[in-house]
């Protein structure tokens, strides 16, 4: 056993962090729905291509949608039924995507893959990526190819920050899913032939520190309470004082980080031979009845997920998929769970700011905030004025998207959503050969 404190990174913000709503809610397993919408983009890069047709009967854990190139991951069914759809979808969160919906027939048949007889690292990798199995902290990167870097790394970290504000599933699970945990963290670091394996976990969760202390291979790490810990430049500098620089990986450095749920897809892909089908799930905010964990099937609609949780209270004013800092906000309720989902927020007036933004007053206190030491005012500046290649000269590539800027701005500027924008335009400007 080793525990230790965590190097000190001294720019980031304290936010209040409201686990309290369901820090000691045990993880209960929501009833499948009647009808499942699987999305086949619930990953980064190329949307799954489905293999079934309308009309064809499915069992749980069928392979439902093929992935469709290196940068893409296979969909399965989390239910048994009958398609009685492939269509293309606009969501809560503006996106449009193809779903394959499937009626609930109430069986309970299920496809596993055939036990493995080879644990050599291409043999696990292979069955990862037959999985579906991907980044299930939000990034949604096919975790195949990232357990197969170039050269040799030489430590693995597993992120136990969950530094996101109300989001207390992967808290959940490492209290009550340990011993899975730990031996989806033994196989990743096999698949990837590592040794060192360190684990974050934020002072804050000393129970789920203490719940890893028996592990004598594992580095317990405990990481100051520091809003965005959890992003992967900040949690290797954090547990190994390696410096990402900017742009490049966490791999230029040596390391691979993997995200609790993931290590624990993985056990359940190698060890029972099971498919990615479901997902856990915080569920919480003021302006819902019953705050919860919740482990969903997969293509779950968020209605049914509400009602499930006594429903949507009167005040609530905002709906967030994700957390309140990085995630995104929904103009309606259309959604349906997808594997990088960590939670949906109900917030009311108290819990969210809903002023108009004014003019930005030069204060400097976003920059201040960044804990990518960038200047948001200016990235922002130059987007509004479409001048993208300076919103590039001021940084915007290596903003992580984490809203520390945007919290604490007196003037409510949308700085995040700029920011987002001109890195979506410097990337399209470099596709074109501009
Ligand atoms: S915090 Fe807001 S008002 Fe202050 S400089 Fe930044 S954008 Fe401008
Ligand atoms: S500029 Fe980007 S990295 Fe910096 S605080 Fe804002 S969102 Fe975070």
């Amino acid at each position: 056993m080793s525990i230790r404190k965590g190097i000190n990174y001294p720019y980031g913000i304290h936010v209040p962090d409201k686990k309290q709503l369901t820090c000691d809610k045990v993880i209960e397993k929501m009833p499948a729905p009647k009808k499942v919408y699987v999305s086949m983009s619930q990953h980064i890069g190329a949307p799954a291509i489905p293999i079934v047709n309308v009309g064809d009967k499915v069992i749980k854990r069928q392979l439902i949608g093929e992935a469709s190139g290196v940068i893409s991951a296979n969909v399965y069914s989390s239910i048994c039924g009958t398609v009685t759809a492939i269509e293309d979808i606009v969501i809560g969160n503006g996106q449009k995507m193809k779903f394959v919906v499937i009626e609930n027939d109430g069986g309970e048949e299920q496809q596993f893959f055939p036990p493995m007889e080879d644990f050599s690292p291409a043999s696990l990798v292979e069955r990862i990526r037959l999985a579906g199995i991907v980044g299930l902290g939000g990034a949604g990167f096919p975790t195949a190819v990232k357990l197969s870097p170039k050269t040799q790394l030489d430590t693995l970290i597993i992120n136990g920050a969950e530094c996101e504000p109300y989001l207390t599933c992967d808290y959940r699970l490492m209290l009550e899913n340990t011993e899975d945990i730990y031996r989806g963290i033994k196989y990743t670091a096999q698949a990837l032939g590592i040794k060192k394996i360190v684990m974050g976990i934020e002072a804050n969760k000393p129970l789920a520190i203490k719940a890893f202390e028996k592990y004598d291979d594992l580095d317990v790490v405990v990481l100051k309470k520091q809003y965005p810990m959890g992003s992967e430049k900040h949690l290797i500098y954090c547990t190994t004082g390696r410096k990402v620089p900017c742009g490049k990986m966490p791999f230029d450095v040596g390391v691979c980080v993997q995200n609790i749920k993931t290590v624990i897809a993985i056990k359940h892909a190698i060890d029972d031979n099971k498919a990615l089908s479901s997902t856990v799930l915080t569920v919480s905010g003021d302006g819902i009845k019953e705050p919860k964990n919740l482990r969903v099937q997969m293509g779950t609609p968020l209605e049914d997920i509400i009602e499930y949780c006594g429903g949507k209270l009167d005040g609530t004013v905002k709906v967030v998929a994700g957390g309140p800092m990085m995630g995104k906000a929904m103009t309606n309720t259309v959604a349906y769970t997808r594997k990088t989902d960590s939670g949906f927020l109900f917030l009311t007036q108290k819990e969210t700011s809903l002023v108009s933004s004014s003019n930005c007053i030069n204060c400097g206190v976003c920059a201040k905030n960044c804990p990518m030491r960038l200047m948001p005012m200016y990235i922002e500046s130059y987007t509004l004025a479409g001048d993208y290649a300076g919103a590039e000269k001021y940084g915007a590539m290596n903003c992580i998207e984490c809203g520390s800027c945007a919290y604490n701005c007196p003037a409510k500027r949308a700085l995040v959503q700029s920011i987002s924008l001109a890195k979506s335009k410097i990337k399209e400007m470099k596709t074109n050969g501009k």
